[in-house]
């Protein structure tokens, strides 16, 4: 763990002149984004239950087609949001889009929505939620948030706060690349998550390496122990999907499943998806 901490920073410091340099070109287009909210959408990737092979629920994707650059993946502006503050701005956005979109569903599927650490240090992030989830309607019980264990990093007593207060409204909170972070044991033992979702490197090297696969095997085993079921995220083949599915994990996601797709295109898609049958082979 130590070691991996290490190697991390190194990576971080390299790459921050590069880092600052991209950050000042995009931050004023995503800033002119932001105030139209044009060149913004979201997708959604559907949750398949694996017990019956239904679509159990979707998870939010933020999508931004820049002017010039086109689409621009979220791990290249989200960390530009985070740093100059748009995220609170952009992450609300996220919410009130997510939760209009998801009431135009015809099925009851949940809806998981990503939110980054910097949001959850505000500490009207809570009453945010319960604002947007009064707005729209979307019924409290449907909907998840998903973080990674790099909220607990800064130990900050307003995450914690928040934390519990969506716990207290009935949101679900879902530990999101669960072992792909720094001290993912201590995080579970530190905080009461209703789910896991395992890290899609895990998957990918399951299938060739037997430490990879013992991972999984023991990530699952201790969510079920802790009461928590599983998501395994990113899987892409049938090799990949019969591993999870005989290691015991509840959920599965991932571009065999279904790609991210338009708010629209799931609106009128009927509850028994093409994505369903994919699950049960
Ligand atoms: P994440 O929450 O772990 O989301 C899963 C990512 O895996 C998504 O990438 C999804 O498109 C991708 N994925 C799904 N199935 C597969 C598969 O079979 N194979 C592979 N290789 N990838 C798959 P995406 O949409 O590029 O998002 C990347 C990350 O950006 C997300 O990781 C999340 O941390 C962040 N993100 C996305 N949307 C939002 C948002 O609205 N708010 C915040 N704060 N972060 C977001
Ligand atoms: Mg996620
Ligand atoms: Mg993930
Ligand atoms: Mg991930």
């Amino acid at each position: 763990v130590k070691r991996g901490g290490k190697r991390a920073f190194a990576v971080f410091d390299a790459n921050e002149h590069a880092f600052d340099e991209s950050l000042s070109l995009l931050r004023s287009d995503l800033e002119g984004a932001l105030q139209s909210f044009s060149g913004l959408r979201m997708e959604y990737q559907s949750i398949i239950a694996l017990h019956d092979g239904s679509i159990s629920g979707r998870e939010a994707l933020l999508r931004w087609k820049h002017p010039v650059r086109g689409e621009l993946s979220p791990a290249a502006f989200i960390p530009i949001a985070e740093r100059t503050g748009l995220i609170v701005a952009l992450g609300e956005w996220v919410l009130r889009q997510s939760c209009a979109d998801a009431m135009t569903w015809r099925d009851a599927a949940t809806l998981s929505v990503n939110v980054s650490p910097v949001q959850l240090q505000e500490d009207s992030f809570a009453s945010t939620v319960a604002a947007i989830l009064q707005q729209t309607n979307f019924p409290v019980q449907r909907l998840y948030i998903e973080v990674t264990e790099t909220v607990f990093l800064a130990d900050d007593v307003r995450t914690r706060r928040n934390l519990t207060k969506l716990r207290d409204m009935g949101i679900g909170l879902v530990l999101d690349d669960f072992g792909a972070g720094f001290s993912t044991m201590s995080t579970l033992v530190r905080f009461s998550f209703d789910r896991i979702k395992i890290d899609g490197s895990f998957v990918k090297e399951a299938l060739h390496s037997e430490k990879a696969a013992a991972a999984v095997r023991a990530i699952v085993s201790v969510a079920r122990d802790m009461g928590m079921p599983t998501t395994a995220e990113a899987v892409e083949t049938h090799q990949q999907l019969e591993f999870v599915r005989a290691c015991g994990c509840t959920y599965v996601q991932g571009f065999l499943l279904g790609l991210p797709a338009r708010a629209e295109s799931i609106a009128c898609i009927d509850a028994a998806a093409p994505d369903a049958t994919v699950a049960t082979r």
